[in-house]
């Protein structure tokens, strides 16, 4: 298929979208349902409603934009991501997917494709967790992932509820209806930066994702015995740090050891407490995350890590709790899908890298209704949630040639 795309249109939106922050230039921060936010929505719907797009908007703020295909009762097929950046991010993280998937559709529009299956850019609410806490918020309700009543009992850090928070925003309609019906989506694919170095370090154009990891992590507590760290001697001591670094050690073996490098595990947070030079710690608090493409492995890590506390406890005597506070599947990518984006970027000419998504993203919960895929283009240094986050206008425009390609195909 013959397709321009208009890549200087596309770069001014970028830079209009980027200028719509609460942070200075080249820092971007838009915050969920701020007035920011609320700007760059309303900046956003307009674009897609001046490209002929039907334009509604669900009770949690995602925003659907639909052209209809010549058999509009079909499933659609989904395009997006998200428009949210968390404090003093970049410009490209997200927006890429939306302005992008926009342009996908104008060009395809102008190259006279008409789709069967109407194609619809999604704009999700926010994919960063930063005002309520939990990402992909919009995709959670959407696919069913997050129940409306859990979604009720968010609140931000001033103690406003999501309930209160986005009705004060505009957005009507009751949370049990953001959910999606089955069957609405045929395939959904998903254009981001990669943020990460791979693409720019192999000098491939583009990335067709192919498995999305995703973390279980929680928080885990060890009590020991506190004391004088002179008095106590050596055989007497139930020191609850000590029993921390084993448990660190152990976790870390345990992810090194479960066969695959798509397993990481991290211990980030350690809060000693007295936390002083002349106490033996009482009390640990650690954090843990452990990610990895596959659940059965990922879950058989935590088995080991579970075992190993157990252990640690009985030879130290102390109490160790774990509390396991978030565990999303990992999901694997639509074999249809990924062979419409292999394909398109062959009909381009284009080289391409199947690779693993170690970040969160929409997809990873899209996928849990439709045949989902995502496709990555370069990110310079694979820098990204920072101001110098950069990808090129060449790079986000192949990546946009190949998602109108991979939608026409899906569409047709
Ligand atoms: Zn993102």
């Amino acid at each position: 298929m013959k397709l321009a795309i208009d890549a200087n249109r596309l770069l001014s939106e970028i830079e209009a979208l980027a200028a719509i922050s609460e942070a200075d230039p080249p820092a971007v921060t838009r915050i969920l349902f701020t007035a920011t936010d609320l700007k760059a929505r309303a900046w956003l719907r307009q674009l897609c409603e001046a490209a002929g797009l039907a334009v509604r908007q669900d009770a949690v703020g995602n925003i659907f934009a639909r052209w209809s295909g010549s058999d509009p009762a079909a499933p659609a097929v989904g395009t997006g991501s998200h428009i949210d950046a968390i404090p003093n991010a970049g410009k490209y993280d997200g927006v890429v997917g939306v302005l992008g998937g926009l342009e996908a559709i104008r060009a395809l529009q102008r190259s006279g494709f008409r789709p069967k299956n109407s194609i619809e850019l999604v704009m999700f609410t926010s994919e960063e967790p930063t005002r309520f806490g939990i990402g992909c918020l919009g995709s959670r309700l959407l696919s069913g992932s997050l129940s409306a009543d859990a979604a009720r009992k968010l609140t931000d850090s001033d103690g406003e509820s999501l309930d209160d928070v986005r009705r004060k925003a505009g957005m009507r309609g009751e949370l049990e209806d953001v959910k999606l019906p089955p069957g609405y989506y045929k395939a959904f694919a998903e254009l981001h930066i990669e943020q990460g170095p791979l693409l720019e370090r192999e000098r491939i154009p583009l990335g067709i994702v192919t498995k999305i990891a995703a973390p279980a992590s929680g928080r885990i507590s060890l009590e020991g015995a506190g004391g004088h760290a002179g008095a106590v001697l050596m055989p007497d001591r139930r020191d609850a740090l000590c029993a921390a670094s084993e448990l660190i050690l152990a976790i870390e073996k345990a992810a090194r050891a479960s066969g695959s490098t798509d397993t990481v595990a991290t211990v980030g947070m350690c809060d000693v407490f007295p936390g002083a030079i002349n106490s033996i710690p009482s009390r640990v608090r650690l954090s843990v995350d452990i990610r990895d493409t596959d659940l059965a492995r990922r879950d058989s890590v935590m088995q080991t890590v579970e075992a190993a506390a157990q252990k640690i406890a009985a030879h130290r005597q102390v109490v160790i709790q774990i509390s396991i506070t978030n565990a999303d599947a990992p999901a694997d990518c639509d074999p249809a899908v990924i062979e419409a984006l292999s394909k398109s970027c062959e009909e381009h000419g284009l080289k391409f890298l199947p690779m693993i998504s170690r970040a969160y993203h929409d997809s990873l919960f899209m996928s849990r209704i439709a045949p989902t895929a995502m496709l990555f283009i370069p990110c310079e240094k694979g820098y990204s949630h920072r101001p110098d986050e950069y990808s090129s206008i060449e790079d986000i425009a192949r990546g946009t040639t190949v998602l109108a390609e991979t939608l026409a195909r899906l569409s047709a």
